[in-house]
This record gives structure tokens, C-alpha cells and sequence, in this order.
């Protein structure tokens, strides 16, 4: 059967609309281990309960004007731009990945590492349930596709082993805990769904992308040295990049030696 030109695309873009929709539903009930299924969408503020109408990815929020259609007070801009994001990622899979079994991996890999990256922004906790069920689910899936279940073991031990090292060491050192266990289990999954090569390239990235953001927020003024800026969100955002750009990067980066 013939596929018409552009139909991909758009099912993507849809279906990352609406999956974004999903993942705020995550973001918002995980934290506080709520069903992520019943009940159904309601006004945080008012409770009213939400009709198709106030559900439509992002053209709702535009649409009223970013505020509850019921009571009036303003929603959060998280869900636009979460729906927006994960339409984003869905599209840059497709154009890494094609029709192959590793887009659907690691699109789902994908939506994990953005409930991960909001929720760890906003509440500075990385839930269990998303991070060691995705452990075992990398594995088992590196038996049938890349990495392979040799890098992704290797990915699970050093991952988990080198934030694990570091938090302990930190707290010897130091007294003062460096960073939760959930940024450990974390890294091992990154390490389960990418492999070691590309394990050891996120926690590198993540370091990068502390560095500019801690330099950002200090030259605009928004914080001090000591502010924190929760270490998860940076690996989620740096294990997306590796997991889209990674062999490319390590490819690039070999040949400059
Ligand atoms: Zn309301």
C-alpha cells in the first residue's frame, strides 16, 4: 500500500500532541501518586471537570487565553509548552530513527526522560515507578535491538555505578548528600535504554548543560552559586540529545583525535 507523501509526518505531530497531553497528566499526578487514568482531567483550582473542548493540545491554552474556562485563574504554561516539546521530539525521532523498531523504543524512552525532566523541575524528585521499571525494560528490549544486552549491562553497572561513586565519595568528603538516589537509578536507566558509549557521553553532556545553565542564571541574576538547579532535569535533557545525536557526536569526536 502506498503511503501518501507527508502522512507520517502529520500522524507524528498529532500523535506527539496528544501524547504530550498524556505526559502533563503524568507530570502532574505522579508526584502526588495519584491514578494516572481516573479520574478524568479537572481545574486544579476550581475541580471543575474538563470537556474535549478544554483539552485540545495547545490550541486550547491559546484559545483561552491561558486561564481556566470556569474560574478564570491562569493554568500553568507547562502544558502547552510540554505538548509543544514532546511534538518536537516525536518529529526529530522521525527523522533520525525512521520506520524502524528503535523509533517506538526510543520514542518511549523519550516521554520518560520529559515527565522526568518536569517533574524533577518542579518538585526535585525523580519517582521510582518511572525510573526501575525502566531499568528492566532496557535491558530486556537490548536483547532484540542496539544496544545489545553486553553495552546495555555495561550501561546499568557504569551508569548507576558512577553516580553512586560520586554521591558516596561527596558524602564522606563532605557530610552533605550531593545528589538523591533517584539521579543514580536515574543513570542506569539511561545506561539500560542507550548503552555505555552513550551513558558515559550523557553524564559528560549533563555536565555541559549545568555548566550553561548555572552561567546563565548567574549573569542574568537569578541565582547565586548556591542555587541548585535539580541534576535530573539536566540529564534528561542530555540523554535525549544522546540518544537522538549520540553515535553522530562520538563519530565526530573520534575522528578529531
Ligand atoms: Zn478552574
Amino acid at each position: 500500500m502506498e503511503v501518501p507523501p507527508g502522512f507520517a509526518e502529520i500522524v507524528l505531530v498529532l500523535g506527539g500532541l496528544c501524547v504530550g497531553s498524556f505526559l502533563n497528566v503524568c507530570i502532574h499526578r505522579l508526584p502526588t501518586r495519584t491514578s494516572i487514568v481516573f479520574p478524568a482531567s479537572r481545574c486544579p483550582s476550581c475541580g471543575h471537570a474538563l470537556s474535549w473542548k478544554d483539552n485540545i493540545p495547545v490550541a486550547s491554552y491559546v484559545w483561552l487565553r491561558g486561564r481556566c474556562r470556569y474560574c478564570g485563574v491562569p493554568i500553568s504554561v507547562r502544558y502547552p509548552i510540554v505538548e509543544a516539546l514532546t511534538c518536537g521530539v516525536f518529529v526529530l525521532h522521525w527523522f533520525v530513527f525512521g520506520p524502524t523498531p528503535l523509533l517506538i523504543v526510543r520514542l518511549a524512552f523519550a516521554c520518560a526522560m520529559i515527565v522526568l525532566f518536569a517533574i524533577d523541575l518542579e518538585h526535585q524528585i525523580l519517582p521510582n515507578v518511572i525510573t526501575l521499571p525502566g531499568i528492566g525494560v532496557g535491558f530486556v528490549i537490548s536483547l532484540f535491538l542496539p544496544p545489545g544486552p553486553v553495552m546495555s549491562l555495561a550501561g546499568i553497572a557504569l551508569g548507576g555505578g558512577l553516580l553512586w561513586a560520586i554521591a558516596e565519595g561527596w558524602y564522606r568528603l563532605r557530610k552533605v548528600e550531593a545528589m538523591g538516589f533517584g539521579d543514580v537509578k536515574m543513570l542506569a536507566m539511561v545506561g539500560a535504554f542507550l548503552g555505555v558509549k552513550l551513558v558515559v557521553l550523557t553524564f559528560v553532556l549533563s555536565s555541559f548543560i549545568g555548566g550553561i545553565v548555572a552561567t546563565a542564571l548567574v549573569a542574568t541574576r537569578r541565582a547565586d552559586m548556591a542555587t541548585k538547579v535539580p541534576y535530573g532535569t539536566m540529564l534528561a535533557a542530555a540523554a535525549l540529545i544522546a540518544s537522538l545525536y549520540g553515535d553522530g557526536l562520538l563519530a565526530w569526536y573520534l575522528s578529531t583525535m
